[in-house]
């Protein structure tokens, strides 16, 4: 039985997110899950296409914004509301993953994974480096 879960959360791919609800659910029973927005920087901002500092938006809005995001996100998972957490933070993926990971001593993380194709060989990069990388068991979601 796991106690603390921790569901990484890219909050501009809402399919990826659909894949993983059935797998949060059933693993949840009676554990916490925390779940988990990283703001990436410079690619995020390019997405937008801002380009220059001056463009940025509000760090404080941003968050707050992702963080309305992630809050109806999490609603599509039937978890109780006691038993779930989110946080909403800055910088690579990777590295604030494994971080939270270790911070809420997660015995398990759940993240999707894009399907294999010519762009992606085996996993993404950011699901690849939380296996290789994280102190506890990892459920890739395909
Ligand atoms: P990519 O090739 O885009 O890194 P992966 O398939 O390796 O894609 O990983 C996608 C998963 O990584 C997502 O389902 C999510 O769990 C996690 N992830 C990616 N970006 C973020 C982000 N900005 N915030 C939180 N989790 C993220």
């Amino acid at each position: 039985m796991y106690r603390s879960i921790l569901v990484p959360i890219d909050i501009s791919e809402a399919s990826l997110t659909r894949q993983i609800i059935p797998q949060v659910e059933a693993h949840a029973k009676t554990a916490k899950v925390h779940f988990l927005a990283v703001i990436p920087s410079v690619p995020f901002y390019a997405s937008l296409g801002l380009a220059y500092s001056s463009e940025f938006p509000d760090r404080s809005g941003l968050q707050s914004k992702a963080a309305v995001k992630l809050e109806e996100i999490v609603k599509q998972f039937n978890i109780p509301e006691g038993r779930s957490q989110s946080h909403v933070v800055y910088g690579p993926p990777k590295d604030q993953i494994l971080k939270l990971a270790d911070a809420v001593e997660a015995d398990l993380i759940i993240i999707a994974s894009h399907q294999p194709g010519f762009s992606t060989y085996l996993l993404g990069s950011t699901a690849a480096a939380v296996v290789r990388h994280a102190n506890c068991p990892v459920l890739v979601v395909r």
